[in-house]
């Protein structure tokens, strides 16, 4: 047994001992030693991140991939697929290898030399459809989670699983921090830092955004990143298809039942190519329907090729986590969830309106 070995083992035990006597966010020390230890030296590492990648996944792997860079790691980040257009202005985004398009064999290299493969912002590997089974190619490579979603699977020899932390940012900001000092937060991380954390919390709205997470922002914002630049970048810069496609769906598609508190919306590939889809351009309409008064949890489902992508949200006691791993074989956060159907879009909802009566009569909705 090596040294890095024998760390992590002891530390799971201290984890167990620390974790439940300091509570929430507290990163144990024991913790913070085993990641300090298995980067002491320069690796090969690979960071991953999850399919349909959000601000969150790509602004944490970017974040987490320039700090182990500066310390003298070769770092490859890879994406199972693309990220959506309004994400490019991200600082060394390009740099990104996204396995989908990786015609020259980037990510299965970079994968089979790798020391150490850390993932960050999903919690299962099957969140990284086909880039999950090149991960089992390499049995010699430390894994190390650092994630905030609900139920993380065990696959990991290092866990930093925080499902009560707003963002995977946030948690890389304190890492840095406690690993290295805030002041190795440069400008660029600050500012990829930054997307996830805002995108993550809805614009610092959530019921996870706690005062440390507003000491965090103000520790990023000193080094000097344009707060509203960044809103605009991610907020701002759809294209005009985006805005009709949007109209067309809370118009013409959104369905509205349950004694007006529940709804749902969908979207078919026709439609899709109808208003020049561009992948991303749906994100974020699942939220609107809890723009209304009564409402308590929405659902929307995109046809891809060979499924139909499920989104949940909800507002306060209402778990959609608990609902997609139920019904839609998924999960996520508690007010944030998906998962995915491999029925038709018309049996799709069928299934979501009938789950929704079950879910009622055991008294969770
Ligand atoms: P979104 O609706 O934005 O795609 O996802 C909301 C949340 O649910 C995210 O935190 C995401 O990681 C999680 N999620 C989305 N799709 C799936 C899925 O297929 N399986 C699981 N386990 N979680 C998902
Ligand atoms: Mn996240």
């Amino acid at each position: 047994m090596d040294k890095i070995e024998a760390i992590l083992c002891i530390y799971t035990y201290f984890c167990y001992i620390c974790e439940i006597n300091l509570g929430f966010m507290e990163i144990s020390t024991a913790k913070i030693e085993a990641l300090r230890e298995l980067i002491a030296t320069p690796r090969s590492i690979v960071i991953l991140s999850h399919t349909n990648p959000d601000g969150d996944a790509v602004g944490s792997s970017l974040a987490w991939a320039e700090i182990l860079r500066k310390q003298g790691h070769e770092v490859t980040c890879i994406l199972p697929n693309r990220y959506p257009y309004y994400l490019e202005f991200m600082p060394n985004i390009s740099s990104v290898v996204i396995f989908k398009q990786d015609d020259k064999g980037a990510a299965k290299e970079a994968l089979k030399r790798a020391d150490i493969i850390f993932c960050l912002d999903f919690h299962l590997l099957s969140r990284l459809d086909q880039l999950g089974d090149l991960i089992d190619e390499n049995q010699h490579a430390k894994r190390v989670l650092i994630d905030h979603h609900l139920d993380a699977s065990e696959d990991f020899d290092l866990m930093l699983s925080y499902p009560k932390a707003s963002s995977t940012c946030y948690l890389v900001a304190l890492l840095v921090e406690r690993l290295f000092g805030i002041e190795h937060i440069s400008c660029e991380m600050a500012e990829n830092l930054f997307v996830g954390m805002m995108t993550d919390t809805g614009n610092f709205a959530f019921s996870s955004v706690t005062p440390d997470v507003f000491r965090v922002v103000s520790l990023l914002a000193e080094t000097g990143i344009s707060i509203p630049d960044i809103h605009n970048h991610v907020y701002n810069s759809f294209t005009e298809g985006r805005a009709r496609l949007f109209g067309y769906v809370i118009n013409r598609k959104m369905k509205i039942f349950h004694g007006g508190t529940v709804a749902h919306m969908s979207l078919t590939e026709d439609e899709m190519r109808r208003f020049w889809f561009q992948q991303g351009d749906s994100e974020g309409f699942v939220n609107y329907p809890l723009t209304i008064k009564k409402m308590k949890m929405s659902a929307m489902f995109t046809e891809h090729t060979d499924f139909i992508r499920v989104s949940l949200r909800s507002r306060g006691d209402i778990d959609v986590n608990l609902f997609a791993q139920r019904y839609f074989n998924g999960g996520g956060h508690k007010n944030a969830a998906g998962g995915k159907s491999f029925m038709t879009m018309d049996e799709t909802i069928k299934h979501y309106e009938k789950c929704v009566k079950e879910y009622a009569a055991e008294g969770l909705l």
